[in-house]
């Protein structure tokens, strides 16, 4: 990942040519945004038809990811979390991404129960719930970059 301006480039382009409705939203890392990301992802995904179980899926797993971004990537301190919604056919993809401190090793964060809090908050079942809920998850990090979570659901069969 390169400077400032070059990512911000990277962050707003559309994947690919497809024909695909999509958006995108940026927002202060202050908890009291997640919920309005919550259900900014579910009104946009609506238009899928969804049945309520999907929805309370996505929902979850945008939460999650929202919440690691504010307290894990930003550290409670100011940043923006980016949130991309993609709807190609029946497929919704979910892009949460974060300029903050980004991690060392990947796969020891995705593992079910680990988790860097010490404060005993906190349970390390994100990733396991982003997994979980849907039906594929990618996770893209570096050491004082940022994280970028990818997750795909088809919705409707
Ligand atoms: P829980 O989600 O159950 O409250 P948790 O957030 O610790 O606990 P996960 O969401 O599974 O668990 O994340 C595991 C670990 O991965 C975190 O403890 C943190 O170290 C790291 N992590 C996750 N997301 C980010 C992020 N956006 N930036 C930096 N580190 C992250
Ligand atoms: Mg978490």
């Amino acid at each position: 990942m390169t400077d400032r301006r070059e990512r911000k480039e990277e962050d707003v382009k559309i994947e690919d040519g497809r024909n695909e409705d999509r958006i995108l939203l940026e927002m202060d890392s202050i908890s009291r945004n997640e919920e309005f990301a919550r259900v900014v992802m579910a009104v946009f995904m609506s238009r899928m038809n969804p049945t309520l179980e999907e929805l309370d899926d996505v929902k979850t797993a945008v939460s999650e990811a929202v919440t690691n971004a504010i307290i894990h990537g930003y550290r409670q301190e100011k940043g923006i979390v980016y949130i991309e919604g993609i709807i190609a056919g029946n497929e919704l993809t979910v892009v949460v991404k974060d300029r903050g401190v980004g991690m060392e090793n990947i796969k020891q964060a995705m593992e079910p129960m680990y988790t860097s809090d010490k404060s005993g908050e906190r349970s390390g079942m994100g990733f396991s719930f982003m997994e979980a809920f849907m039906d594929h998850l990618e996770v893209d990090s570096q050491p004082g970059e940022g994280t970028m979570v990818r997750m795909k659901k088809r919705i409707g069969g």
